[in-house]
């Protein structure tokens, strides 16, 4: 799933390619993902691409003030097309492509665009076509961004406090904090030294600035890698630079334990033992309740 630094990637290589270019036209062919009906997508033809913003995991496309607002969801991804001047038109099916976004061609004829795919049958890739980025209600209900000047140890103090999540839900809760997901709050906890399963509202001021810590400097990090990288080369670099997430059963770079996962939510998150719960193993909970 695409997370903030690799969101925040994608921004950069589309502001690069795409802005002062004209769209020719948006191809829906997975309908499911166009949530909105008015204004229609066809009114974003003849429009020019001016800006391209993030909120949180949201790619922002400002085209002459109407905006294209897209959300990769978990298995979306996005795929610059040098020419689609000769690509067959688009028809409804069961493969992965969703949306295609046409662009006018440049001085040497091609016609270059992007394609937003999604894998998988669960589809929940979403595009919005508004006026106002904030009628989106993902986009409208998005806590702080981690890597705005904004947001500071106090402002990270004033969401833990008080709140009785587990850290690592909260870290996730787009409402909470934006752009954070499955694989960067295990990132950051591992970074922390903390337990996922952590009370927020136990955090001592000691560790809050810890986390803060963890949180910039991990995404910074990694938005520094994927920064110039092609969209076709994110996902692999996103792998080759987590120390924790999906690496269940080899030995963590930090300390050499055996990287442990376990059951969360609607599904499963990995840490050190050693690094982040005092050597012990975390219970799965889903797994006992099973057993009961
Ligand atoms: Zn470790």
């Amino acid at each position: 799933m695409p997370e903030l630094p690799e969101v925040e990637s994608l921004t950069h290589f589309l502001r690069e390619r795409a802005v002062g270019r004209t769209v020719l036209g948006v191809d829906v062919v997975g309908f499911q993902a166009l949530k909105t009906f008015d204004p229609p997508v066809t009114s974003l033809g003849g429009l020019t691409i001016t800006g391209v913003t993030r909120h949180g995991k949201f790619l922002d496309l400002d085209c002459d003030g109407l905006h294209l607002v897209i959300h990769l969801a978990r298995a979306g991804w996005l795929r610059w097309r040098d020419d689609l001047s000769g690509a067959k038109p688009v028809r409804p099916g069961k493969g992965p492509l969703a949306v295609r976004v046409r662009l006018a061609p440049d001085d040497e004829g091609l016609a270059p665009g992007f394609e937003l795919t999604e894998a998988g049958t669960q589809k929940r890739l979403a595009v919005y076509v508004t006026k106002n980025p904030d009628d989106v209600p993902g986009v409208a209900a998005l806590g702080p961004d981690p890597l705005h000047e904004s947001f500071t140890v106090a402002a990270l103090k004033r969401i833990v406090g008080g709140n009785r999540t587990q850290i690592k839900g909260l870290l996730r809760d787009q409402k909470v904090i934006a752009g954070i997901g499955n694989a960067y709050s295990d990132e950051v906890l591992h970074a922390a030294k903390m337990s996922p399963f952590k009370i927020a509202a136990t955090l001592t001021d000691a560790q809050i600035a810890d986390l803060h810590e963890a949180i910039v400097t991990t995404l910074a990090d990694a938005v520094e890698r994927a920064h110039g990288l092609a969209a076709k080369d994110l996902k692999a670099e996103k792998k080759s630079g987590l120390r924790v997430h999906n690496r269940a059963g080899q030995p963590c770079d930090v300390c050499g334990d055996t990287i442990r996962e376990v059951s969360f939510a609607d599904s499963s998150l990995q840490y050190c033992p050693t690094c982040q719960t005092g050597g012990k193993p975390l219970a799965d909970r889903r797994m006992s309740k099973l057993l009961k």
